[in-house]
């Protein structure tokens, strides 16, 4: 009998602090992270948006979105998630080799779901850590296990489901039983980029493509609305980079500069490419990159500060990034495009949104421009949790914020 008092008051005490745990997790905010994949600042001074414009006037908006170098998709959502910079997350571009391995990383193939690559802690690990559930509609990187962790929901990566049907399904997510239901959904559109690149941001389509996805975020704030906890859910709204018009005639061709067999790997991705010299060739290669015309190029240890890249290994010798507007191809027959992102994070035309509306956020505000880098930290606060240390500071958002943290 005295023995099973205190293993009664044990089970007491474990079931109660699961409880109260329970409560805690019940008590945490919803967020739904939405990424409208290449959605350039000025976007909605071009064209109607009145659904994002809806979004600031009960909510807050950013003047502009810094992202960080190179201006790409992946390593800009995972720089989102993660609150650090390529250089320091490790995805250095959507198609980069790993100098370790002589393996290359790209969207097309299966390293892309290699936990290996992926440094930081996504936010989504950090709630999952803490028993808060988190979903994921292809949000780069959620098709991995990282730190351990993956969302409780996620999807493989589709383009296939219309973007409206996909809103559907993380409303559905948001009907689950509580004890199932994710308080955090990350989710990634991959327009208007998409067809951003096939017609120019400056051509007439290209108004239809920015208009109809911000209908899309209009169809999910109405249906994140009426959901009967409408009031304790946040929508941030987000893009990873912005878009310049190319133009045909501005091409620059690698191998004019500097044979293949100088390289020991294949250079791929513009406008940024990074190359490893073949043995003795790294001299020849030096001397050569400065010849080059509409790009700077520096060893990649050097790579300016402003850039904060270039210390990672998978950054390879030398980095090389067009001016802007130019394409910096391999071979001359590449497929041209009209529209293209990739270049210095500094040019006004790689800057993309932020826009958020929810009970933390202030109304009506507008915000100076931040880092995307800055996100992780206002996460963090609007959970009231803490994160791993990373590349942002919450100084820069806290007066998105109504009470200041
Ligand atoms: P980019 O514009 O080159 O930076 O890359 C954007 C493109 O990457 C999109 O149009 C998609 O086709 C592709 N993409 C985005 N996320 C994924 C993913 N998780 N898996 C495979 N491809 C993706
Ligand atoms: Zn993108
Ligand atoms: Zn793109």
């Amino acid at each position: 009998m005295l023995k099973t008092i205190p293993y009664a008051l044990f089970i007491l005490f474990l079931t109660g602090s699961l409880c109260v745990a329970a409560a805690h997790a019940q008590n945490r905010p919803y967020v739904v992270l939405l990424s409208l994949d290449g959605f350039r600042w000025d976007f909605p001074d071009l064209h109607a948006t009145p659904h994002l414009n809806a979004i600031h006037a009960n909510g807050v908006k950013a003047v502009s979105l810094k992202p960080s170098f190179p201006t790409k998709t992946f390593p800009n959502h995972y720089s989102i998630i993660t609150g650090l910079y390529p250089d320091h997350h490790g995805i250095v571009a959507n198609r980069f080799v790993d100098p370790h391995t002589d393996k290359t990383f790209a969207l097309s193939n299966a390293e892309k779901t290699n936990p290996d690559y992926y440094g930081g802690a996504p936010f989504w690990a950090v709630l999952e850590k803490q028993g808060i559930k988190t979903a994921s509609y292809n949000w780069p990187g959620s098709e991995t296990l990282i730190q351990g962790m993956q969302p409780a929901i996620w999807k493989p990566y589709t383009e296939t489901i219309p973007l409206a049907q996909r809103i559907d399904t993380v409303i559905h997510w948001l009907q689950l039983p509580v004890d199932q239901r994710p308080r955090f959904i990350s989710i990634y559109f991959e327009e208007p980029d998409k067809t951003l690149h096939r017609v120019g941001p400056e051509s007439p389509e290209a108004g239809n493509i920015i208009r109809y996805t911000d209908s899309l975020v209009g169809l999910l704030h109405n249906r994140l609305s009426a959901l009967p906890f409408a009031d304790s859910i946040h929508l941030i709204v987000v893009s990873d980079h912005g878009m310049t018009t190319l133009s045909a005639e501005k091409n620059v061709v690698l191998h004019d500069y500097i044979p293949e067999h100088w390289l020991r790997y294949p250079a791929s991705g513009s406008p940024v490419l990074f190359i490893k010299a073949a043995p003795g060739y790294y001299d020849s290669i030096a001397a050569q990159l400065k010849k080059i015309p509409h790009t700077k190029s520096w060893p990649s240890a050097k790579v300016p500060r402003k850039l904060r890249f270039g210390k990672n290994e998978r950054a390879l010798d030398f980095t090389i990034v067009a001016d802007k507007g130019w394409t910096l191809i391999t071979q001359p027959h590449q497929k041209p495009e009209l529209g293209n992102h990739g270049y210095d994070n500094s040019i006004r035309d790689m800057y993309g949104i932020f826009y958020a509306t929810g009970p933390s956020f202030r109304k009506n505000h507008t915000a100076k421009t931040f880092r995307n880098i800055d996100i992780y930290e206002l996460l963090a606060s609007l959970y009231g949790i803490q994160v791993p240390p990373n590349d942002g500071n919450a100084k820069k958002t806290k007066r998105l914020l109504k009470k200041h943290p």
